[in-house]
């Protein structure tokens, strides 16, 4: 069997991590069992879908390294529905009801009243054609439930009757079919709720795994008897925990500070968004993986803990860090000449500045301080500026190499007495106007002597 999954947001918000997360677990198995992944938007609810959400999600997507085998749109497989309908209708086990939401709503309140669990008790059933027609004249229109297999001959009668999967993450799992209502699967109006289509789309698809949130456990028991009822049997399914804020919040897609699209403008790498989303929650510890094929290795659903994971976007700069300071140039290159980084120069410089980074894009500053010299005229008491201009004179002629530094200083420290702080940190300011960054040794090269003696003080 292939392994086929799929991710299938709706297009109603840009992706948040934890969104990404979902995406990343089913790319990851895929990836582990050579298998496909579908991408299956998940826009049947025309009003709150928009292209905008559907072009970013894409874009997202590609950026942290997910590329899907196939696209569908739910929205240009109604066919598929209607045909589902159609099916279900035919083995009996779709009914009409025309319950308003405030008729559901007083049920729902005796039933409560009577402590007993708020299930709809099958009433419409019992309608006649007679009683159905006298409600249409009225100008009721139907909505349509599943009749969910719950019960042995008689509908008003169900029993216990448990579901059960082994579930990649949680292992067994039981939903009781008596302790649901049948679910509505078509709305008055002829639009779906989302479970038919979602059905009918992993069937007509040939998804073999289902993985997603936690928070559709439930849903899950009645997914797998409409599976049954559509002649088709259930995929596995592997539902992970959910990701919350530091305090304990759920994601939405409304956070925008950590949508996939905010936290790439910041700078944050994909991987590093990978590495956390993946990692986290796990009997791993997390670490930056480079790629995703080491991300891979490290993947196993049945390692992902069962209860929600604490996400906190300071880790996601630390592990940012790790990944640029291991960054090989090849990687960055192309993004070091699109900040301006002239060519030639290109690997020496990112050798040089990757330890010092927070998120690529402070790449350029450095470059301008390397190019163009310090952003602030340095800050120098009138003794430094003194040995810094001395020191200038001393500068030897090039070709210059990682060890001119050693050697200009060598030769400065036995002209003037100075060493240690008093020798090297003025220098620094002179060259960079900063106390700290990288490596002089590296820099004074980039620098070139000419660059040097521009920032004679
Ligand atoms: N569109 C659904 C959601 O975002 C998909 C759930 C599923 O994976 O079945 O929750």
């Amino acid at each position: 069997m292939t392994v086929t999954v799929r991710f299938a947001p709706s297009p109603t918000g840009n992706i948040h991590i934890g969104n990404a997360r979902t995406a990343l677990f089913n790319w990851l198995y895929a990836l582990k069992n050579r298998g496909r992944f579908i991408l299956r938007f998940d826009d049947t609810d025309v009003a709150r879908s928009r292209q905008e959400y559907v072009d970013q999600i894409q874009k997202d997507l590609h950026w942290l390294g997910i590329h899907a085998d196939v696209m569908v749109h739910q929205s240009a497989r109604f066919d598929t529905y209607a045909a589902a309908v159609e099916r279900l209708k035919a083995a009996g086990v779709l009914y009409p009801c025309y319950e308003t939401p405030e008729e559901l709503e007083l049920k729902r309140k005796i039933l409560l009243s009577r402590r007993l669990p708020p299930v709809y008790g099958r009433e419409a059933l019992k309608l006649n054609e007679a009683d159905r027609a006298k409600l249409e004249a009225e100008g009721r229109k139907p909505h349509w439930r599943f009749l969910l297999p719950n019960f042995d001959g008689d509908p008003f009668a169900p029993r216990r009757t448990d579901i059960d999967w082994d579930d990649l993450v949680r292992g067994h799992e039981t939903v009781d079919l008596a302790s649901v209502s049948d679910p509505v699967l078509v709305r008055e109006d002829g639009s779906y709720l989302y479970t038919l289509p979602s059905v009918a789309d992993d069937i007509d698809l040939g998804i073999s795994h289902i993985i997603r949130g936690d928070d559709h456990v439930t849903n899950t028991g009645v997914q797998i008897a409409l599976f049954r009822a559509l002649g088709s049997e259930a995929p596995a399914f592997g539902h992970h925990n959910l990701l919350t804020t530091a305090s304990g919040e759920g994601l939405s897609k409304r956070t925008g500070a950590l949508s996939i699209a905010s936290l790439k403008e910041s700078g944050i790498e994909p991987m590093a968004i990978a590495s956390l989303a993946v990692l986290i929650g796990t009997s791993e510890s997390v670490s930056a993986m480079p790629s995703m094929e080491a991300l891979a290795e490290h993947f196993d659903l049945s390692a992902t803990s069962k209860s929600a994971s604490k996400f906190d976007p300071v880790e996601l700069t630390v592990l940012n860090k790790v990944l640029l300071h291991q960054m090989p140039f090849e990687e960055a290159r192309n993004r070091l000449h699109a900040i301006g980084v002239s060519d030639d120069k290109a690997e020496a410089f990112w050798l040089a500045v990757r330890g010092n980074l927070d998120v690529l894009p402070d790449a350029a500053r450095w470059w301008r301080i390397v190019s163009a010299g310090p952003e602030a005229l340095p800050e120098l008491s009138d003794e430094d500026r003194d040995f810094v201009r001395s020191a200038f004179d001393f500068l030897p002629p090039e070709p210059w190499d990682r060890g001119t530094w050693k050697s200009w200083t060598d030769t400065v420290k036995q002209a003037t007495d100075r060493k240690g702080r008093a020798l090297y940190h003025p220098l620094r300011v002179a060259l960079t106007g900063l106390s700290a960054g990288p490596e002089l040794s590296d820099l004074l090269p980039l620098i070139g002597r000419e660059g040097v003696l521009a920032r004679r003080p």
